[in-house]
């Protein structure tokens, strides 16, 4: 298929650069990787150009920004990304477009960061790394907390998504997978907390208050469309206070705040389960560049067997339409 737009696309900078290295032991592994990492114009071109993507969304990678404790050391690391992306985006302004990276270590440094990306440098929208640490390397917090309310309003006068992408949890959250280090990351960590924090937003109650928002999670929704019915099922039968703060079933607000993408889960089963739950109008294509390769996503979806119409919305119309490329 021509014309895609895939949106969970990353570059790194110099300064962000060995947030990635982490995740890979094999040095011919990185090697390959951070060459992908620190390129925009010229292999993600070719390769986009091979694979019938005519736009990719860009966003710094992870934990990047969120990793950075100190408010004000995040806030500049932030407006150097956004700074840095935007005149990479110039240059082909045909086939790039930029989320924004945000120091939400501070919610207010985050608005007017927000602002000034979507205002100033023609951002779509913003991508954060799942939870920021504040303060102190120990110290987390996630965006259903109250603090965070402001932020949250913020974005749904700019109308813009807010791109919930993955980051590992601390060492203190991670007993579980003590002495199996093979499931932090993509293997299953990665989803597990993304999940987590996506339900979290749903139950604080956030999207009773702006039911504008619209939140993107990738990995063909980090295991929820599998598990929504569950969520709001569990012993359905037992009568007993509802236990958050929301007003409505976490599958009302998975179906109208939230979009999911292919990013690095290229299966067919599990797209037409998604298919299913939230509905090809609320899927997009995307394929986790530089850690996932451009070819199986675009050779898995443009032969997987869906109907045109779903290939095409999925494909192309539903982020030209979320996202207002046109
Ligand atoms: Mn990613």
């Amino acid at each position: 298929m021509q014309g895609k737009v895939a949106l969970e696309e990353h570059f790194a900078m110099a300064d962000t650069l060995m947030d990635s290295a982490v995740f890979f032991q094999e040095e011919s592994d990185w090697n390959e990787i951070k060459g992908r990492l620190l390129d925009i114009q010229d292999r993600r071109l070719r390769e986009m150009d091979a694979h019938g993507v005519e736009i990719m969304i860009l966003s710094l990678n992870a934990p990047a920004v969120q990793a950075v404790p100190d408010a004000k050391k995040a806030n500049e690391l932030s407006r150097q990304a956004n700074d840095y992306l935007a005149e990479e985006i110039a240059k082909r302004p045909d086939r790039f477009r930029g989320f924004a990276a945000l120091p939400l270590q501070d919610p207010d440094m985050a608005v007017d960061e927000l602002r000034r990306c979507v205002s100033d440098l023609g951002f779509v929208g913003a991508l954060v790394n799942g939870f920021s640490q504040v303060g102190d390397e120990a110290t987390t917090a996630y965006y259903d907390e109250a603090q965070y309310r402001p932020f949250w309003a913020a974005l749904a006068q700019l109308d813009v998504p807010f791109y919930l992408h993955p980051r590992n949890p601390m060492p203190v959250d991670s007993r579980i997978y003590q002495d199996h280090g093979w499931l932090m990351g993509p293997t299953w960590a990665f989803g597990q907390e993304t999940a987590v924090h996506a339900l979290r937003l749903m139950g604080s109650g956030l999207f009773d208050d702006h039911p504008s928002l619209r939140i993107v999670i990738g990995h063909m929704g980090e295991g929820l469309p599998y598990s929504m019915w569950r969520v709001d099922h569990r012993n359905g039968w037992m009568t007993g206070p509802k236990r958050h703060a929301a007003k409505r079933k976490m599958a009302d607000y998975f179906n109208e705040n939230f979009y999911i993408t292919t990013s690095g889960n290229f299966r067919t089963q599990s797209l037409v389960d998604a298919m299913m739950e939230i509905s090809s109008d609320k899927i997009m294509f995307s394929a986790d560049w530089p850690f996932e390769n451009i070819d199986h996503a675009a050779n898995w979806f443009d032969a997987c067997s869906i109907s045109e119409n779903d290939r095409l919305k999925i494909g192309r119309l539903n982020a030209m339409k979320l996202f207002k490329l046109g």
